[in-house]
């Protein structure tokens, strides 16, 4: 089920660190992300995001703190990636949650933790969230979906199984990088326009795409799916995710099965996992289907999903050029969109993918494609944004861009609003682009 707001989503709930109470910051009390962490020289940790600060769990219990827990709850806190908390389910992760907020709120009923405990974010390397085995990307804006129809079928842009099936394809794990990792500029095959044959060398069509990730919970056993009704439960949490794209590369290669190396020499994950239990207050129905669009088939139609089944994700999508940096510009908004103008939720795209029996495991990454919105101001990559590179971006500064240039940095970030509610923010998702 899908979790429902509780005493840790309380507005009036404040964290005895103040940078976490400040306006504006990703990280309140109300959020509490998990990530991975590692000292200078030391080991893998899992942490909490707070403030500007982040709490090392292994440390916190060595401390004699979340004491109460089960003892596997303690010992997932313990590891050095999350895939074993992802693997225990609500059951473990929503007294986890009550637990952590306890330990950070003002007016908590235990000690403390030191100070020591909290090393300032800009102090710790941040590592992948997750040993990622399996990695699917889907392609679940009907905006985006239509853009790019319409670039090659202007009179048809959508194909006739878009309304039925959630699209997506399988990509590769190797590859998930974590923000801040530079992405080196990809060598392909590619046929230009009028070309007699193809040619191989250094992608000139390198693109973003602005996405939502999700990392799988418990997972099912092969051979036996997910009823729609229980993928929520499947869900852990939501990262920021951009998937890199050669476009030259892709319009070659693509047909007839799909992206394959023009779309996998990186992606990049935000550091934090902001949980299906810290989004509760924002969620709601995705975008209604047009007049005439058809109703989800049985296997994809759950009356929750259907009222509580979009997340509320504002994504922003900026750019910073070498010469932005030199001329002191900061980072230029190209987009701004949202989660719930996805045509399927997180739940039906998880539900589709076990349905043929799939199995799926703790740590899995989804992907939700691209995110544009109706509007020309939503377009959630490059190739939408600049019609195939046929309108170039003005940038602060007087460069232009049609793609991403070597030096260029794209951030993502992503938040969550809504009136009654604490915000609460993604952080962010940096990659910048290399030779
Ligand atoms: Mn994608």
């Amino acid at each position: 089920m899908i979790p429902r707001p509780d005493q840790t989503h309380d507005p009036a709930r404040r964290a005895w660190l103040d940078t976490a109470n400040a306006d504006g910051t990703d990280f309140p009390v109300q959020n509490l992300p998990f990530g991975v962490m590692a000292r200078v020289g030391g080991e893998a940790r899992v942490a909490v995001a707070i403030g500007d600060r982040a709490l090392d769990l292994r440390a916190a219990i060595d401390d004699g703190h979340l004491a109460g827990l089960p003892d596997e709850t303690v010992r997932a806190c313990r590891a050095p990636r999350l895939n074993p908390l992802m693997s225990l389910g609500h059951a473990a992760w929503l007294p986890l949650r009550h637990a952590l907020s306890d330990l950070l709120r003002v007016d908590g009923p235990g000690p403390r933790p030191a100070p020591a405990l909290l090393p300032k974010q800009a102090e710790v390397q941040w590592l992948l969230p997750a040993e990622i085995g399996d990695y699917t990307d889907f392609y679940a804006s009907v905006h985006h979906a239509t853009n790019v129809g319409r670039m090659f079928r202007p009179d048809n842009p959508l194909l006739p199984n878009y309304k039925w099936v959630p699209i997506g394809y399988h990509g590769r794990a190797s590859s998930v990088v974590v923000s801040g990792t530079p992405v080196r500029r990809p060598l392909g095959q590619v046929k230009d326009d009028g070309a007699e044959v193809p040619s191989f060398g250094p992608t000139r069509r390198l693109d973003y795409e602005v996405e939502l990730g999700c990392y799988v919970g418990p997972g099912n056993p092969l051979g036996t799916p997910v009823p729609i009704g229980e993928a929520a439960d499947q869900l852990f949490g939501f990262c920021l995710l951009n998937d890199w794209s050669a476009r030259d590369v892709q319009a070659w290669e693509y047909q007839p099965l799909g992206p394959f190396l023009a779309k996998n020499f990186a992606s990049t994950v935000s550091p934090w996992v902001v949980t299906s239990a810290a989004l509760a207050p924002f969620r709601g129905p995705v975008a209604a289907r047009a007049a005439g669009d058809p109703a989800p088939l049985p296997y994809l139609s759950d009356p929750e999903d259907a009222t509580a089944g979009g997340v509320g994700v504002e994504l922003e999508v900026f750019l910073q050029t070498e010469a932005m940096r030199a001329g002191g510009y900061p980072p230029y908004r190209l987009s701004r969109s949202d989660a719930l103008d996805l045509y399927w939720t997180p739940a039906q795209l998880l539900a589709h993918h076990a349905s043929n029996g799939c199995n799926l495991r703790p740590g899995d990454l989804l992907g939700s494609g691209t995110v544009s919105g109706p509007g020309d101001q939503a377009r959630g990559c490059l190739l939408e944004l600049t019609w195939r590179g046929s309108r170039p971006v003005t940038l602060p500064g007087g460069e232009t861009r049609r793609f991403l240039e070597d030096g260029d940095e794209v951030i993502l970030r992503g938040s969550c609003r809504r009136a009654g509610s604490v915000s609460i923010g993604f952080g962010e998702c940096r990659g910048r682009i290399v030779p």
